[in-house]
């Protein structure tokens, strides 16, 4: 089968720009998005980002480039990655946004599987996208870094974005998994509209508001949830090209930060940061990308005042799925309900509904789900179930009210002596000792059990902890099967490019 076309609540062709041109009409010079707080600091006004997106439509248009064509952007967290982004938007031109930390040989894949006709790439992180544009025959353009507005800032109302179809190709973004070749992921226009609208309900963003992010933007989270959502509802939005959490801290108390996204091993860190001054602002964390312990949670909220949310959702899903809390109802350790315009269900092997409390696979579909992957229609026919439900790969669970909790990654339970155990529970008792700053738990290959669970710990800085501290701990609160039988302490975790953990890096 094919995927399905997402549907969207309005089929006008629309582009996702025109929100930015709106909102620099309103009030031109309120700041748009600004980099890091220094002397030399980059600001957009909202005029200016208009302006930097036209003149990045224009150059693209004198590239020879049009509607249906696709780039690879390589760039870092700064608002040079949103103008070019957006300036391919307003063109009707897809991106194919990428790691930087991509090698040449990765580069080489995306460029060639995507069929990129340019590679554009930011001077700081240039070199394996020049290496892979002259490798693959594809033309390269290094970005022009901004000091601030272009000169002269146009007028908004005289750029006029190409009114886009809602099954349009916006983004191809891709993923990995763990086995096999990268998959694109295509996230249609019509996708990025739903985020924007559906972005703005459920964090309540407005007017009001300043956002701010240490988030990768090639990754769905900080591109879709936090860019998108922030620069159409015209909330200024602060990047950081990398994360620091006293860097972080810093900012949200100068620039008055009301929300912050990031994903747990960031609020963790942030946790940590000793200093006299208070942040007062912030209203609102957006944890997302992983699962966030309840314990973790409780200790942000104590410390910051302002409420920590747990929205789940993945690239295949520009990054929605579901968040908690909804209408003021909190479920600590669920992911919340469904955002609205999408549905989710628990499914069983059988492929029927599983019932209350009862664990399966989460499947979701709506307006902000994919269209498919790019060039791959074994890979989209096997993501999807006859009606359109995306497979997600995670297990879950539904309550009576609706509220979802992941239990794990289908790949990463593990099956100890035909047993169960989830190793976020097993996490989530980690989490729960005070000298624990980082934990993940994996199954290791066992001659008598095929597979036995093995804690990887980093313990807070300055304390040493010991195996049997560990396991007593554990022995308190787990079944015996669930007790880590290997435990490591090493000084810090694996993490992936948007700071989660990542196991797969982790030897067994
Ligand atoms: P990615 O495609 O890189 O965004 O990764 C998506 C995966 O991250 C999901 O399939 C989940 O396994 C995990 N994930 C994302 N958000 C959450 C969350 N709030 N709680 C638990 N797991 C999450």
């Amino acid at each position: 089968m094919t995927a399905p076309a997402p549907s969207t609540a309005s089929a006008a062709p629309r582009n996702p720009v025109d929100a930015f041109i709106a909102n620099a009409a309103a009030d031109p010079s309120a700041v748009a998005v600004r980099g890091p707080r220094r002397a030399d600091r980059v600001e957009l006004t909202r005029a200016g980002l208009v302006t930097a997106i036209a003149r990045a439509a224009e150059r693209f248009s004198a590239a020879g480039l049009a509607a249906g064509d696709r780039i690879v952007l390589i760039a870092p967290t700064c608002p040079e990655f949103l103008a070019e982004f957006f300036g391919a938007q307003a063109l009707g031109i897809a991106v194919v946004a990428v790691n930087p930390l991509s090698t040449q040989r990765e580069l080489d894949f995306f460029i060639t599987d995507s069929g990129a006709r340019l590679v554009l790439a930011h001077p700081a992180v240039a070199e394996a996208g020049r290496a892979s544009a002259s490798t693959t025959g594809t033309r390269f353009e290094t970005i022009e870094p901004l000091a601030g507005d272009p000169e002269p800032v146009s007028d908004p109302a005289d750029f006029a974005p190409l009114p886009r179809d809602p099954g349009d190709l916006a983004a191809l973004l891709y993923t990995s998994g763990t086995t096999g070749r990268p998959k694109g992921a295509m996230i249609t226009v019509g996708n990025l509209l739903a985020v924007a609208e559906v972005g703005r309900q459920i964090s309540g963003m407005g007017p009001e508001d300043r956002s701010g992010t240490a988030l990768p933007l090639f990754h769905v989270f900080g591109l879709a949830s936090v860019a998108t959502v922030s620069l159409t509802s015209g909330v200024p939005l602060t990047l950081l090209p990398r994360f620091d959490a006293r860097e972080l801290y810093d900012t949200i108390i100068d620039d008055r930060l009301t929300v912050v996204a990031g994903v747990p091993t960031m609020w963790n860190a942030i946790l940590r940061v000793e200093s006299d001054r208070v942040p007062t602002t912030l209203r609102l964390a957006l944890s997302g990308g992983a699962s966030i312990a309840v314990e973790l949670m409780r200790q942000f909220e104590t410390r910051f005042e302002a409420q920590i949310a747990d929205g789940y959702g993945l690239t295949e899903t520009s990054a929605f799925g579901t968040f908690n809390p909804w209408n003021g109802r909190i479920v600590p350790g669920s992911v919340g309900v469904p955002v609205p315009q999408l549905e989710v269900r628990v499914v069983g092997p059988d492929g029927a509904d599983c019932a209350v409390d009862e664990v399966g696979e989460v499947y979701l579909r709506g307006t902000m789900v994919m269209a498919g992957y790019w060039n791959n229609p074994e890979a989209t026919a096997a993501a999807f179930d006859e009606h359109g439900f995306f497979r997600t790969g995670d297990l879950g669970r539904l309550d009576a009210d609706g509220y979802l909790s992941i239990v794990d990654r289908i790949k990463d339970l593990i099956i100890h002596g035909g047993y169960n155990v989830y190793p976020r529970e097993v996490e989530e008792v980690l989490y729960e000792h005070p000298k624990v700053l980082e934990a993940a738990v994996i199954g290791s290959p066992d001659e008598h059990y095929g597979q036995t669970v093995t804690a990887v710990i980093a313990p807070m800085p300055g304390q040493t902890l010991t195996e049997a501290e560990v396991e007593a701990f554990c022995r308190e609160q787990l079944a015996a099967y669930k007790i880590p039988r290997i435990i490591r302490f090493v000084d810090a975790l694996p993490k992936g490019p948007t700071g989660k953990i990542r196991k797969r890096d982790i030897t067994p």
